[in-house]
């Protein structure tokens, strides 16, 4: 089974624009938080379990997530956001092992936005991380999603802090407006191959 690694960092950080970097060199990419978001669409398990924690109306009648809605629920209360994670994450995480286990690569990435938040950390081999300013941050969010500065740092305030979440990353990325971004990731990824090639002996 190929080596699993995370890449994590908090929103708009640029993890995706950096797994795309990795994805050119050849690295499959798992992104589990559009996984998730297509599980909850397609798994009978979680659907069942979010009509039950937060009721019928989490779908439209055609079946479809209302998003808008379940957003209005768990961006306002902490307790409701761990719930609609303990339901989602377990099985997502099963999906990302499932996946790496049928990869051929030696090794592939797991971009997800909570790896130390949740139990997502346990089944990896090592963890990148995608740092860049708050500020810029919040900027590069407003003009992707057209949002307001009020609502990306709503769904900020329930991710763990830049500064200890880096802490417990392998190697870490800067994405500022500053440092080229593929120098660094042709860097991790020859430090990734290093460390497999010094523990298989
Ligand atoms: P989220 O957690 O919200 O999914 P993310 O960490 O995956 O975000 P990206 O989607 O990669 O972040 O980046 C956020 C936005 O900033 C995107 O529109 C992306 O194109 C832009 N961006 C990221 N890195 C850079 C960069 N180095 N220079 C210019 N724009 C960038």
């Amino acid at each position: 089974m190929a080596s699993l690694i995370g890449l994590t960092g908090g929103i708009g950080a640029g993890k995706t624009t950096v797994a795309q970097v990795f994805n050119t060199l050849g690295i499959p990419v798992f992104n589990a938080d559009d996984v998730a978001k297509e599980l909850m669409q397609t798994s009978p398990v979680i659907k069942d379990q979010l009509i039950k924690t937060f009721g019928y109306k989490v779908y439209a009648s055609n079946g479809i997530l209302d998003k808008t809605y379940l957003a209005g629920i768990v961006f306002k209360d902490k307790y409701q956001l761990e719930l609609l994670n303990a339901i989602v994450h377990p099985i997502t995480i099963q999906a990302a092992m499932d996946w790496a286990a049928t990869q051929t690569a030696p090794y592939v990435i797991k971009e997800a936005a909570l790896i130390f938040e949740s139990a997502a950390a346990e089944g990896l081999d090592a963890v990148i991380g995608v740092s860049a300013p708050l500020d810029l941050r919040i900027q590069r969010v407003m003009q992707r999603d057209a949002c307001t500065k009020q609502e990306v740092e709503q769904r900020m305030q329930y991710q763990i802090s830049d500064a200890i979440k880096l802490k417990l990353c392998d190697w870490v990325i800067e994405n500022n407006d500053r440092d080229l971004v593929i120098p660094q990731v042709i860097k991790v990824n020859e430090a990734i191959l290093a460390k497999m090639v010094a523990s298989n002996g």
